[in-house]
């Protein structure tokens, strides 16, 4: 090995023309036209490889050589730092680095969109019973800060679980035994499935139902929710968002204590359309099944729609597309 170059003396800038050979015995030699000097190999310090920059060899008596980055001192050099040639060839390579961050963004971009989903649904249908019931308690507990009991009578509400008892074992069979909560929002009409099979009917809701088919339709959008698993699903989801952030961040504190109030943001906030969609098919099919008609659900929407202005509920606010669902349900 012989490398031809300059050699700075130390602490100058003066240049002088040598060359660095390297010995059989690991000892270079510098030649200069003054005479010879030699090193051992140990006490020789060469700088890492960086784009076409020269390679700079540091010498223990302050002397420095450098030489011209040739394949030959790259061969030379690789073996004793890989990463340094990884991180040159980057470096080297823009095209390289625009698709490494590529490679980034799309995988953030798939991951977001296609993996999380299904990691999240797999996830939520794995989630043992007892836990869901838990979790639906304390969404139900966090909700009783916002929500007044409901002003329907006794008899009222055990006439409207008496239905849904009757209708359900002719429906596909829920993941939980359902359970029907009654409350009231200032008179908004909405209603909620929590983790566990709780659907929670406000008074706004049951009032604006004409007919006893109509409530159905509501209630039965609700099981959709409860049948797909949607709330849990939710609710990992946006656990897993605040995992990866908190990994991202180092901010670990609020990310799995407060799930209860996790769920109640997402029930104002959240409703995916992906979600209200499969709950108007399920809907929409319990009703044939049930009535042979869904018309019901599409006099719902009309309902809710009427309703609109200030008041408008959260259930029509969160989907503009009311007339496609109305469209649909005949
Ligand atoms: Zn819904």
């Amino acid at each position: 090995m012989q490398l031809s170059g300059h050699v700075f003396a130390p602490r100058s800038s003066e240049r002088s023309a040598a060359q660095f050979q390297y010995q059989s015995d690991s000892q270079w030699l510098l030649i200069t036209h003054s005479g010879m000097l030699s090193y051992s190999a140990d006490e020789v310090t060469f700088s890492d490889p960086v784009g076409d920059r020269p390679i700079r060899i540091s010498l223990p008596d302050g002397r420095v050589f450098v030489t011209p980055r040739t394949p030959e001192l790259d061969t030379w050099l690789a073996p004793t730092r890989p990463w340094a040639f990884v991180l040159d060839w980057f470096e080297s390579n823009w095209l390289a680095w625009a698709g490494s961050i590529m490679l980034c963004a799309v995988m953030v971009i798939g991951g977001y969109q296609y993996a999380l989903p299904w990691v999240s649904h797999k996830t939520a249908q794995a989630i043992p019973t007892p836990w869901a019931l838990q979790l639906g308690d304390k969404v139900l507990a966090t909700l009783d800060h916002y929500c007044q009991p409901s002003n329907l009578s006794t008899q009222r509400q055990a006439e409207i679980r008496r239905r849904v008892d009757h209708f359900l074992p002719r429906l596909p069979t829920m993941p939980y035994k359902v359970n029907i909560e009654f409350r009231s929002d200032d008179g908004q009409a909405n209603a909620f499935a929590l983790p566990g099979g709780t659907i929670v009917l406000l008074d706004g809701v049951v009032n604006l139902a004409k007919t006893e088919q109509q409530l159905d339709a509501i209630v039965l959008h609700e099981l959709g929710h409860v049948y797909h698993r949607h709330m849990m699903t939710r609710l990992v989801e946006s656990s897993i968002i605040s995992v990866a952030v908190a990994l991202m961040t180092g901010e670990a504190s609020g990310v799995i204590d407060n799930m209860a109030g996790a769920g109640v943001f997402l029930l104002a906030n959240r409703r995916s359309r992906g979600d209200e969609q499969q709950a108007d098919a399920f809907a929409r099919q319990a009703l044939i099944t049930l009535y042979g008609s869904a018309n019901s659900l599409g006099e719902v929407f009309l309902l809710l729609k009427q309703q609109g202005g200030l008041e408008a509920p959260e259930w029509l606010s969160t989907h503009p597309n009311m007339e496609e669902r109305i469209e649909r349900s005949h």
